[in-house]
């Protein structure tokens, strides 16, 4: 059963906002935080929440905080605890609350089928092709061919560079057990982990980040495309 639209709590700090358009369309799940020490995402979902963020068709699911223990310590994982991006798919009753809750997710996922889910990450090294794993300013997905929405955003994100530093590419990296594989291969969805490099200042991965989710959104039709 999908959700009704409004708040609603995985765990007792772990909530997901639930806003429909008026008019019908996909649904989006745009989640962070996933990674503690990876704030610009989590940022970037507090502004657009702040801001009124919504919507034109279907369905927008924010999670803004996922791993909210790993975030106020600004680590990768909650202290003490596992790396919460490789929990999934999650048991309802293993000790650990990073299986309990990345079972609350999956089922969260599985109820709502989603047509993108989108996880906002940073990293400490920037994208090279000749380093591998390098992933800063990437589009990462673990499919191929590659779905022709990552392409589009890449495309759209180079045409409006700040700094030519800022240059984005898409990267295939299949992690068969990240959340995002897990995800993608239980329901068919598109999924995208966004990559800012953490080189460059926080208020400005903030913006890109915003601007990723923008441009997801728009090429998935939740958000309208601007007039020419
Ligand atoms: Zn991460």
């Amino acid at each position: 059963m999908t959700l009704a639209a409004g708040a609603h709590f995985l765990s007792p700090n772990v909530y997901v906002h639930v806003f429909d358009g008026d008019r019908p369309g996909p649904t989006a799940l745009i989640q962070a935080g996933i990674h503690g020490d990876e704030v610009a995402g989590v940022h970037a979902l507090a502004e657009l929440l702040e801001d009124g963020y919504r919507p034109h068709r279907g369905r927008l699911i924010v999670c803004p905080v996922m791993n909210a223990g790993a975030y106020r310590a600004r680590q990768r994982s909650r202290p003490g605890g596992l790396d919460l991006n490789r929990c999934f798919p999650g048991s309802a009753d293993a000790a650990e609350p990073e299986y309990r809750l990345a079972r609350r997710f999956m089922d969260l996922v599985e109820a709502e089928r989603p047509a993108l889910v989108a996880t906002l990450h940073e990293s400490h090294k920037r994208y090279d092709p000749a380093v591998t794993p390098s992933f800063g300013q990437t589009l990462v997905y673990g499919v191929d061919p590659m779905p022709p929405l990552v392409q589009a955003v890449v495309d759209s994100l180079n045409a409006e560079l700040a700094d030519d530093a800022e240059r984005w590419a898409t990267q295939y990296y299949p992690v068969a057990t990240s959340s995002t594989e897990l995800i993608v291969e239980a329901i068919g969805c598109i999924g995208i982990c966004v990559e800012t490099w953490m080189g460059f200042a926080e208020n400005r991965r903030v913006e890109m980040q915003r601007r990723v989710v923008e441009l997801m959104l728009q090429q998935v039709g939740v958000r309208d495309q601007p007039s020419p």
